[in-house]
């Protein structure tokens, strides 16, 4: 197989990034834009030993599953891997992504994922659903100022215009921002030269409070140039539910994309929003889920699999804002929430104050130091504990302080399987029980999948392995 060769190829199967898989002559090739089921003209991009990569150059047969993306530049953002395949079978592929990792990874046999498997949760609309957008600045071929998407692997933006995933309005906002830029010749930041103020505009929208927040990434500490800011204000003021307008300074060469502090210049810090039943304070620093809608159902499935009937303390790794901890507090005698970021921890007590919740207490630090130092201080066991780590999962020394803790129940909530299933391996051979799994689809028409999952002690404390 040879690089820029044209083969005709059936698509089988479906990457773990969306991509599609098919074999030329028993030699695989990873070509994104293909549907399972489409039969494809390919050219050849990359060709190793054993696989290779391809373009897409035409559809001879499509596949029955393929539908019309509804966002024109699906294919060039790159941004949702799965427009084009239909939302029931992306539903299909991302519990099946769950399953392969559960069985290749994790080691759990079909028996096993046969009893413990719950359907996906999908969304009845699964449309315009994100809260947040980080929007990169900059020009496109023609020196325009944009805001958009980076094209490919390239640092050229093309501008992004009615996304079909972000929060409905955010082009108005985005619009709002450059032409302040424009006006005050405020430039956009360039990666290569390190020069230039404006790397991305961050946009937070509460769905149910209606309130918008906007922060300007800028390369530049002191926030000076940001010429006539009020003019910025006066501007976004106009957009109805504007409640909090502020700055992140990001000088560094880096891709994180958020600065480490944030300086408030018109309106509240923080923007509301409820899930269920609880209000929680968002800031342009703290982790929030990004589905509203699908948040609610995933923390209801957390708190049903967590058991409580109120006597438990619980323990909430990774807790955030203090999301989940909050939701099982109303139902637990205890919770003790830890994060590693301090303006999240701040939030967390903010927010239990905010719906006068007493019963918990947050520690900054990283899960794998703080938990080990409390239970050597304190040697007090958990009932549940539950962990909703980033996508590179859990330290094992967190994972074994959890088995010496012996909860009844672990519920892990996690946002990669692959991690997730290496975790659940160490916990299953360490006296843990795999009881369910549940995907849920909080990110629609791309390729990643939430899953929560709880898992039960099976040594009792006198020992007996059941
Ligand atoms: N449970 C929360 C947040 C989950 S995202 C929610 O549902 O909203 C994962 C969180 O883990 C992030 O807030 C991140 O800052 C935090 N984090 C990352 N590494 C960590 C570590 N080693 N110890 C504790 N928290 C960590």
């Amino acid at each position: 197989m040879k690089k820029n060769q044209t083969v005709e190829v059936t698509i089988e199967d479906i990457g773990i990034n969306g991509e599609g898989i098919g074999k030329y002559d028993g030699y695989p090739l990873f070509i994104k834009d293909a549907i399972v089921g489409d039969r494809i003209e390919a050219l050849i991009t990359k060709a190793s030993k054993n696989y290779g990569y391809a373009r897409l150059s035409r559809i001879i047969t499509p596949s029955p599953d393929r539908v019309e993306a509804r966002c024109r530049q699906a294919r060039t953002c790159g941004g949702c891997q799965l427009q084009e395949l239909s939302y029931d079978r992306q539903l299909f592929f991302k519990e099946k992504k769950v399953r392969d990792s559960l069985r290749r990874i994790g080691g759990f046999d079909e028996a096993v994922l046969d009893r413990v498997f719950e359907p996906i949760m999908g969304m009845d609309d699964p449309w315009n659903y994100r809260n947040k957008a980080q929007v990169p600045v900059g020009y496109d071929r023609s020196g325009k100022l944009v805001a958009g998407f980076f094209a490919g692997r390239t640092h050229q933006i093309i501008p992004m215009e009615g996304c079909v995933i972000n929060m409905p309005g955010s082009d108005a906002v985005i619009n709002k921002v450059l032409n302040y830029m424009q006006a005050n010749r405020i430039t956009a930041y360039d990666e290569t030269s390190g020069k230039g103020t404006v790397r991305h505009i961050l946009l937070r929208y509460g769905f149910f409070s209606g309130q918008w927040m906007v922060c300007l990434v800028i390369n530049d500490p002191s926030g000076e140039k940001l010429r006539n800011s009020d003019q910025l204000i006066e501007s976004l003021r106009e957009i109805p539910g504007m409640t909090s307008i502020s700055f992140s300074p990001n000088t560094r060469n880096t891709n994180v994309i958020m600065g480490e502090t944030y300086k408030t210049i018109w309106g509240e810090p923080c923007i509301h929003d409820t899930i269920g039943d609880l209000e929680y304070e968002i800031s342009p620093l703290s982790f929030y889920q990004v589905n509203p809608k699908q948040t609610k159902v995933l923390y209801e499935t957390a708190l049903a699999y967590a058991g409580l009937t109120g006597n438990e303390t619980v323990w909430d790794l990774y807790c955030g804002i203090g999301t989940i901890s909050l939701f099982l507090a109303r139902n637990a005698a205890r919770v003790y929430g830890v994060e590693v970021v301090p303006q999240a921890i701040e939030d967390a007590k903010r927010n239990a104050a905010l719906n006068r919740i007493e019963n918990t207490e947050f520690i900054c630090g990283r899960a794998e130091e703080v938990l080990p130092a409390r239970f050597a201080e304190t040697g007090e066991r958990a009932d549940v504990i539950v962990v909703d780590p980033p996508r590179k999962g859990c330290d094992e020394v967190l994972l074994e302080t959890i088995t010496r803790m012996a909860p009844d129940r672990v519920v892990y909530v996690s946002c990669d399987s692959a991690t997730l299933a290496r975790d659940l391996k160490y916990l299953a051979a360490n006296g843990y029980r795999l009881e369910k799994v549940r995907p849920c689809d909080q990110f629609s028409h791309t390729a990643h999948v939430e899953v929560v999952v709880m898992l039960s002690r099976t040594e009792g404390e006198s020992g007996t392995s059941l």
